[in-house]
């Protein structure tokens, strides 16, 4: 940690500029004190490690969450500095007694508090989610900064990303999810967004890069970017390489559903698979909940017949709960729910010309077009390609 008090109460911050003896004089004078816990802490000066105080004994600090690596350090000195810089009201590692917890950085803007954390190593899933509840109970809008070595990319476009580091996406105002990096060995931040999975734990994305001087505290919480569907050739050469041959690893209960309706899942529609905005809801490949809600509801459907949204979300319920399709947890993400994943769906159905809208009945759809199962994985990977085509031509008109 970089702040530190005096028994007499004095605040000790070393994002200040310090002459070493200086530091010196006080620490070897005074009692120097964690200001959570009040236990003592030492002063670690070093020419390689950047200057920072550590607790004597480690036993039982509740804010000490972060087993500080240098790199944390650095990149919150950094990003201190960054807010700093533009006359945004900054406090180190300020202690809030109430909630018992230590914010990396606390800002005050526009009468609004902010929490920011740089988060670089992995921590327990529940602790995450208490410090993010606690914050925004006391009306500090957490904000998670990332740190840049979480960043996994396997191609320009395309990530991993784990259930952890999804808890850290941040939404403003739309249901746009972002993620947030911060390099401090590149000193660059790198904003993710349009995020759509297309297995668990693979994204397509679009990421864009800054240089602190180049990006400011306000576009940063209010990145605003419109989602956009990935037009990438990589979706239809993931989908390919899932035809021929990672649907062998799906599930078994999902091979029972589809061969047991006739329907090898190599060759289920094209029409399955698609992206879809809000289906970063579902954890579950969006190939196979597709799939599924075309097994289930239109392949059966005559062509002029009606089906509600109702039918399919209640069913799709149910296989929820009974753990058949995974969801993914989005605590940030409180004015979307994964039953739009299932509407944004029918809307690309819609778009695609399977369906239409039936606007005597609210969400009710009427069946137009029959789909075609394809015969062969070639036919399919043929279908694929057209029916992105169509979906990326009307959604970007
Ligand atoms: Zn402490």
């Amino acid at each position: 940690m970089l702040l530190a008090i005096t028994e007499a109460g004095r605040t000790i911050s070393l994002v200040e500029k310090w002459e070493k003896q200086e530091l010196l004089n006080i620490t070897e004078n005074e009692r120097i004190l964690c200001p959570a816990c009040k236990e003592k802490v030492q002063l670690k000066t070093g020419n390689k490690r950047i200057w920072h105080f550590a607790h004597i004994s480690k036993k039982n600090c509740e804010t000490q969450l972060e087993n500080e690596s240098e790199y944390h350090l650095k990149g919150k000195i950094q990003l201190f500095d960054w807010l700093r810089n533009q006359g945004i009201n900054v406090e180190m590692e300020k202690y809030l007694p109430k909630i018992k917890q230590r914010s990396d950085l606390f800002v005050t803007w526009k009468d609004q508090h902010y929490a920011l954390e740089f988060q670089c190593s992995t921590i327990e899933s529940t602790v995450l989610l208490k410090r993010t509840k606690a914050y925004l109970r006391e009306n500090i809008t957490p904000i998670w900064i990332l740190g840049g070595n979480r960043l996994k990319r396997s191609s320009e476009n395309i990530l991993k990303l784990t259930a952890f580091d999804l808890l850290m996406t941040n939404s403003s105002h739309s249901k746009t999810l972002t993620l947030i990096y911060y390099c401090p060995a590149t000193r660059q931040f790198s904003i993710v967004s349009s995020l759509t999975p297309f297995s668990p734990i693979n994204f397509l994305a679009s990421v864009d890069f800054f240089l602190p001087t180049r990006i400011c505290f306000s576009k940063i919480i209010n990145t605003g970017r419109v989602y956009k569907i990935p037009s990438d050739p990589i979706w239809l050469s993931m989908k390919r390489r899932w035809r021929t041959n990672s649907y062998l690893f799906a599930d078994d209960s999902f091979k029972r559903i589809f061969y047991g309706n006739g329907l090898p899942l190599s060759l289920v529609p094209s029409e399955a698979g698609i992206p879809v905005e809000s289906m970063i809801w579902i954890r579950t490949e969006p190939i196979i909940w597709q799939g599924w809600i075309l097994l289930k509801f239109i392949i059966p459907l005559k062509v002029g017949a009606v089906l509600s949204f109702q039918e399919i979300f209640q069913s799709f319920k149910a296989k929820v709960q009974q753990g058949f399709f995974a969801l993914r947890q989005l605590p940030f993400l409180n004015d979307s729910h994964y039953s739009f994943a299932i509407m944004d769906y029918l809307q690309q159905l819609e778009k695609l010309g399977v369906i239409e809208r039936d606007f005597r009945e609210r969400s009710s759809f009427r069946k137009i077009a029959e789909l075609t199962v394809p015969k062969n994985v070639e036919e399919a990977c043929r279908l694929d390609k057209m029916v992105l085509m169509k979906l990326y031509k009307k959604s970007n008109i």
